[in-house]
């Protein structure tokens, strides 16, 4: 059976069409499910009982099980959730001045291989479904009664290998009728699969690109990130320009600091070069040490210096706050404990 959330609000009012259904149930159906976060078809109340019969007989609602929850100190939950299949997915919500927001997975696994990324050494199973991805958000909402403002794409998994499903899962979490986020509260996270950052430029969303660089040169960055093999440095930055002088939208990128590997001066030097006069944000990360990983965090003062840096010389940066750093923060180690567990 399909699942109903995996359905826009477009291509809900053709099943219903094809149901013999007027389009506005669709509507109807789509209040219930985002907006009153029902989790049966029982309890869409305004819809005819023989139509709710029909919905259950081509539908689910697929209703998320928590395997494991782990809160933090600082309010960060991470979740780790039965996908209905024997898989099992991770979620985290983090808690900020300026709202709620919920970092998603966008795959079981992932193909890209980061070097500092704790997915890596945990088999890629298989892409996310859109309801798979908006599920969620609504599991999380329906746990915690908190309104969720801001939706990052930085969970398990590279979004641009799923590109379809995630596109389809932005549209739903951005209609007004639908969990009415704003496309600018979106971001998407990529590894820098150059032939989709193109392809997202022609979209008619205004979601946030966000670049995970972490490394100016070829050589580094490849050591760090497979895919900079196929995908490198230049052709990455150049897909970049594509997308901001198409979409006017600024680009954030990602540079996690590592001991000794890319945080010294003349790595913040080479950043600001390659990103001179482009709309950007560079958002720095200290890394979060994984285990059996190669690299450790930064220095405090190193961190700073390199921010400074940037800053000092027309590159807006800004450190992200470390949250959830007490309950396995770096993505993807939840789950990963979980499976040896
Ligand atoms: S950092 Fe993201 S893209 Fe890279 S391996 Fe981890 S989940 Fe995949």
């Amino acid at each position: 059976m399909r699942n109903i959330k995996d359905y826009d609000l477009e291509d809900l009012k053709k099943e219903l069409i094809e149901m013999g259904e007027k389009p506005f149930r669709a509507e109807q159906i789509f209040k219930w499910i985002y907006q009153e976060k029902v989790k049966d078809f029982d309890d869409m109340t305004n819809i005819s009982l023989e139509l709710r019969k029909k919905l259950k007989e081509n539908y689910t609602m697929c209703n998320y099980n928590i395997l494991k929850k782990q809160e933090s100190k600082d309010g960060t939950i991470k979740y780790l959730f039965d996908v209905l299949d024997g898989n099992a997915i991770e979620t985290v919500l983090m808690s900020y001045h300026h709202g709620y927001s919920i970092c998603v997975s966008s795959q079981i696994g992932c193909k890209m291989g980061c070097k500092f990324c704790a997915s890596t050494g945990i088999n890629f199973v298989r892409s996310l479904s859109s309801g798979e991805i908006v599920e969620q958000i609504l599991a999380v909402e329906q746990d915690t009664g908190v309104r969720i403002s801001n939706v990052v794409f930085m969970g398990i998994g590279e979004p641009l290998d799923n590109y379809d499903n995630v596109v389809n899962a932005i549209r739903i979490i951005n209609n007004p009728k639908g969990l009415n986020i704003g496309a600018r509260h979106i971001s998407v996270s990529t590894s820098g699969l150059v032939p989709k950052i193109y392809k997202l430029a022609e979209e008619n969303i205004q979601c946030t690109l966000s670049i995970s660089l972490h490394a100016t040169n070829n050589e580094k960055r490849s050591s760090m990130m497979p895919v900079n093999d196929a995908y490198p440095v230049e052709e990455l930055i150049q897909a970049c320009k594509d997308y901001i002088a198409k979409t006017n939208r600024r680009i954030s990128f990602e540079y996690a600091l590592a001991k000794d590997n890319n945080d010294n001066l003349n790595d913040a030097k080479e950043l600001v070069k390659l990103l001179k006069g482009m709309i950007c944000h560079v958002n720095l990360i200290p890394i979060n040490k994984i285990e059996n990983g190669a690299y450790t965090k930064s220095s405090n003062d190193n961190i700073m210096k390199f921010r400074d840096y940037l800053n000092d010389h027309g590159i807006v940066a800004t450190i992200r706050r470390e949250l959830g750093s007490d309950i396995d923060a770096a993505c993807g180690q939840l789950r990963r404990k979980n499976l040896k567990d």
